[in-house]
């Protein structure tokens, strides 16, 4: 029979391993900072390939999908087998319009007509609901932030990456309209460094910040790509950071 003090010792290391196991356990629940990671236009090649890298990382991400008519049956069967690997695929309008350009020449339905209505039927024609939509070139009205939010879950504009992190507008903000800061190399804003500065802060302040690339490359040459080694870098900070991937759509459950 073990001596009463060995089993005030086991008793106290039990209670103390409890403490710091259920610390540990509220602590994930609690904790919501982490990243939104979006694509534009219809890379879908790409997209593929930069999934192959990155699935070591557990990711997600959301590819917001423009230009249908221009998707192949294997562009189509891939975004299905990406949907199927907990990506979300979301909507980038039918024909790629400046949504503010074409609503100061024809109305809201007009729009709703050509852009947003053949998007969702052609994609559900496939199988895929579209929850999410994203704003070509950024460009979007009042009026159809608030049509669009009828038609989706979750609407992401875009935001330029100022000097002062904690001013961007590309943090979650509890609502339905979510704004992207641009990870392709040639924006203004761009460097690893920068990135890092904002995620940092989003692991700081417990926030989420929403990314918006186009294609995934080795090296950036033109506008409109993303290098895979800033994919890399931001996937690692997540994992190293205990932080989150979301897709945009579960930024609706997470609404004020
Ligand atoms: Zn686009």
């Amino acid at each position: 029979m073990p001596k009463p003090i060995s089993i005030k010792l086991i008793f106290i290391s039990l209670l103390i391993g409890f403490f710091f196991y259920s610390c540990s356990s509220t602590k994930i629940p609690n904790s919501k900072a982490g990243v939104v990671i979006t694509f534009d236009d219809y890379f879908v090649n790409e997209w593929k390939e930069a999934d192959t890298q990155l699935a070591k990382y557990s990711w997600k991400a959301t590819f917001c999908v423009s230009n249908f008519e221009k998707l192949s049956n294997t562009d189509i069967s891939n975004l299905k087998a990406l949907q199927n690997k907990g990506h979300e695929i979301a909507g980038h309008g039918f024909r790629h319009l400046n949504a503010k350009e074409f609503t100061k020449k024809n109305n809201k339905q007009q729009y709703l007509i050509v852009e947003i209505f053949p998007l969702i039927e052609a994609f559900k024609k496939e199988g895929i609901t579209i929850k999410s939509f994203a704003y070509p070139f950024g460009a979007k009205t009042q009026t159809l932030d608030y049509e669009l939010q009828k038609h989706f879950k979750i609407i992401r504009g875009t935001a330029k990456g100022g000097k002062k992190v904690a001013d961007n507008a590309n943090f979650f903000n509890g609502t339905r309209l979510a704004n992207g800061i641009g990870i392709d190399s040639n924006y203004e804003h761009f460097s690893l460094n920068y990135l890092i500065k904002v995620l940092n802060y989003a692991k700081k302040y417990n926030k989420i910040v929403v990314f918006y690339g186009h294609k995934p490359v080795d090296k950036a040459t033109k506008e409109y790509e993303v290098e895979l080694k800033t994919l890399e870098m931001i996937c690692q900070f997540v994992i190293e950071n205990e932080l989150k991937f979301y897709t945009l759509q579960e930024l609706n459950s997470l609404k004020k």
